[in-house]
């Protein structure tokens, strides 16, 4: 069963409204480009790996996708994790492409990828690190762990693993994400002992969702260059900024499209960059049109949270607004 579902990345989110309203300059754009694109192909990989975890027999089993658990002054991270009755099991998902040497024994993973190579962190390692922290994170909540196995999932189907040293630990724990299911089949034979009664299962799960605290990126400790922002209306079909509001409808001048709502948009990019409050002044100068009475029609139509009066009166996204999507 699943218990938990994976969230889309925020940091994604973050990154496309940077994109999209900074004007930066050509290292920093390059920076976050790559980056975002690495996010996506990372984000990828682990709805892929969730595919084949649905496709496994869930009778006996917990899921949870995409936990971060405060724990020793830090937080460890696990892409998905299986719990029974008889083991416990984090996957890893990495979506690196190319040919991929696992060297465990001196903790590298070495990529070559059109003629150049580059140097990762061993994931087997990682992974190892991830399932220890679990145990000490359960341990000190007054669970007596069961034995913790973990796994590498490599989504990329264009990858080819190599395990130069022949390592017995790369060929059990690496394999590609389509090959999941039947490395934890062959896990779950290996365990015959319940170490955790159903309702042990359960406490743990509800510990876990209880201590999760998700990734939210800090836009302010990313030192943007604010006097480079760029304001007004996206069009939603060509993606110009500076749509115009005539009787009643976003128009684009570039290539004609008509929106009733495209200000929604505008306003999620604003709370993303500025935080969860706004006041008409405030909205005008962002859509860019002159009227702060027409900004206030535009934000109170929206069903925000109202505070304040007057001048003074700021709207905050409601817990259901569509911040993150
Ligand atoms: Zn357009």
């Amino acid at each position: 069963m699943i218990e938990k579902k994976r969230e889309f990345p925020k940091e994604i989110t973050i990154l496309k409204v940077i994109l999209k309203r900074f004007t930066l300059n050509h290292q920093r754009q390059i920076e976050l480009e790559n980056k975002l694109s690495r996010k996506l192909a990372g984000y990828k990989g682990e709805k892929e790996l969730d595919y084949y975890l649905s496709q496994i027999d869930h009778t006996n089993l917990k899921i949870l996708h995409d936990l971060r658990i405060p724990h020793n002054n830090t937080h460890f991270q696990i892409d998905s994790l299986l719990i029974s009755n008889t083991f416990l099991l984090p996957i890893d998902s990495k979506n690196y492409a190319g040919v991929l040497d696992f060297n465990p024994e001196f903790n590298y993973l070495l990529q070559t990828l059109n003629g150049f190579e580059k140097v990762y962190q061993d994931p087997i390692l990682q992974t190892k690190i991830q399932a220890s922290q679990l145990k000490s994170f359960l341990m000190k909540n007054q669970f007596s762990p069961p034995p913790i196995e973990f796994l590498v999932s490599v989504s990329n189907s264009q990858a080819i693993i190599r395990n130069p040293a022949n390592s017995t630990e790369v060929a059990n724990r690496v394999c590609k994400t389509p090959a999941v299911s039947y490395k934890i089949q062959s896990i779950s034979e290996k365990y015959n002992k319940e170490y955790l009664s159903q309702k042990e299962v359960k406490k743990i799960v509800k510990l876990l969702l209880k201590s999760h605290v998700p990734y939210i990126p800090d836009i302010q400790s990313m030192n943007l260059p604010m006097d480079k922002i760029q304001i007004g209306v996206q069009c939603p079909d060509c993606g110009l900024l500076g749509m115009e509001k005539i009787h009643g409808s976003w128009v684009c001048k570039q290539c004609g499209h008509l929106s009733k709502d495209a200000h929604i948009a505008a306003l999620k990019d604003y709370f993303l960059i500025f935080g969860p409050h706004i006041t008409s002044r405030q909205f005008s100068n962002f859509l860019n049109i002159p009227s702060i009475h027409q900004a206030k029609r535009l934000l109170t139509s929206m069903e925000l949270d109202i505070s304040g009066s007057k001048k003074g009166t700021v709207y905050r996204p409601k817990k259901d607004f569509p911040l993150w999507d």
